[in-house]
């Protein structure tokens, strides 16, 4: 191209060689320098322009990993396993919640049969990849998981090639309700029998008008016990459903002189049974909480103890230990088999129905004495050996 240029501007008419090489390379430096600015603007411009482009790529990248790692916060910090499959049913993600409950920390290379042992949760993947949409289901993980959840499954897209699976954990709620359930059934059976019995005896005085009046008395004995019977369990249902409704009074409790009042007031009935008591009381111990709530764990626990003791001796003590008020009742008495020992805190659990009944009884006590302190901040426990005796301790912060 430059020779034609050469030519077409009429160098090639000139004589002399040497000036004609001059020329020419004048021309060719000239237009080189103007060829090589060109060529410099436009690569510089280029460069520009892939720096910006670069940098707005960074720019989006940084962008989605900073929405990636947001939906990823956002699904580890949801109380729900969420996984996405394929239509396979292979996982491709699984959230930290869905790790935590099934152990492990490679799920994103199993199926969600492997990853859960759940054939109801991976049939309704399957139901999904074959384009129906499954109902929601409550499923239950046995063993090793013992859970129970409200699994839905969803296609991520239109074209139905992922899945999202969602499983909300419903394991405490359903024991909750089955706990509600046994306690309802258990209230209607422990007021259905003093009922009974007070028919059975208003029946038979209605019955024999004219029976001796020593009879009568009797009966109407029996019916008064009963009475009495149905008073103590609903007063107890009413402490119960108290200390766990609501927060306890915020008074200052002098627990030391509460314990010796409430060891006071057992005394009588251990003495009647030949029970020796002692105690040893650590005076100035102030507690906050409920007076009227306290005593009535004290006299839970001495009441047991004296209920359950036929000889040998309660003793009573409470000190302040690493600053907490503790309190221990230790009896001489029938002791608690160890099988039934994590249940008895339960409502209405006793060890041996007939005893229980036979001293008064209504089940409830033990379960109160733990909700009552739980709810003042403290804590209870026992140890026991059967026939040998029991001790039974509670904690109680130091206002
Ligand atoms: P109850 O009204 O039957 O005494 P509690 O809730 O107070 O109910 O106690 C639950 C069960 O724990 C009792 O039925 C009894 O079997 C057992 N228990 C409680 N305290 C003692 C104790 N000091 N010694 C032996 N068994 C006890």
């Amino acid at each position: 191209m430059a020779s034609a240029l050469l030519f077409a501007s009429g160098f090639g008419g000139l004589a002399r060689p040497r000036e004609t090489a001059l020329a020419f390379g004048a021309v060719l430096a000239v237009l080189g320098t103007v060829v090589l600015r060109d060529v410099r603007k436009s690569a510089a411009e280029c460069r520009t322009t892939v720096e910006r482009l670069t940098a707005k790529a960074a720019l989006l990248e940084a962008e989605s990993q900073k929405n990636r790692a947001a939906l990823d916060g956002l699904a580890d910090g949801l109380d729900v396993w969420i996984f996405l499959v394929d239509a396979k049913g292979d996982v491709l993600y699984a959230n930290e919640r869905a790790h935590q409950v099934f152990g492990r920390n490679d799920l994103a290379s199993r199926s969600i049969l492997a990853a859960t042992f759940s054939r109801e949760l991976t049939e309704m993947v399957q139901s999904a990849a074959q384009g129906q949409d499954p109902p929601l289901l409550e499923i239950v993980f046995g063993s090793p998981y013992d859970k129970t959840g409200m699994a839905r499954v969803w296609p991520e897209s239109p074209e139905r090639s992922h899945f999202f699976v969602s499983v909300t954990d419903v394991t405490d709620l359903r024991r909750l309700e089955r706990v509600r359930r046994d306690f309802v059934a258990n209230v209607s059976h422990e007021l259905r029998t003093p009922m009974a019995t007070i028919r059975a005896m208003a029946e038979t005085i209605l019955d024999e008008p004219e029976a001796p009046v020593e009879a009568s008395r009797r009966y109407l004995e029996k019916v008064m016990s009963e009475i009495d019977r149905l008073t103590r369990i609903s007063n107890d249902l009413l402490a119960l459903s108290k200390a766990e409704s609501k927060p306890p009074a915020q008074g200052r409790v002098d627990l030391s002189e509460t314990a010796n009042a409430a060891i006071q007031q057992i005394s009588a009935k251990a003495k009647r049974k030949g029970i020796k008591t002692g105690s040893d009381i650590e005076p100035g111990i102030i507690v906050t909480g409920s007076e009227e709530q306290l005593t009535q764990v004290l006299l839970n626990l001495l009441e047991n103890a004296v209920n359950y003791t036929t000889e040998g001796s309660v003793d009573v003590a409470l000190h302040r230990v690493d600053g907490s008020a503790e309190f221990t009742v230790v009896d001489t008495g029938i002791g608690i088999p160890s099988e039934d020992l994590p249940r008895i805190f339960e409502r209405f659990y006793r060890v041996d129905k007939a005893r229980s009944r036979a001293s008064g009884g209504t089940g409830l006590g033990l379960s109160i004495v733990r909700h009552i302190v739980e709810s003042h901040g403290g804590k209870t426990g026992v140890e026991s050996r059967l026939n040998e005796g029991s001790r039974f301790w509670f904690t109680l912060p130091l206002a």
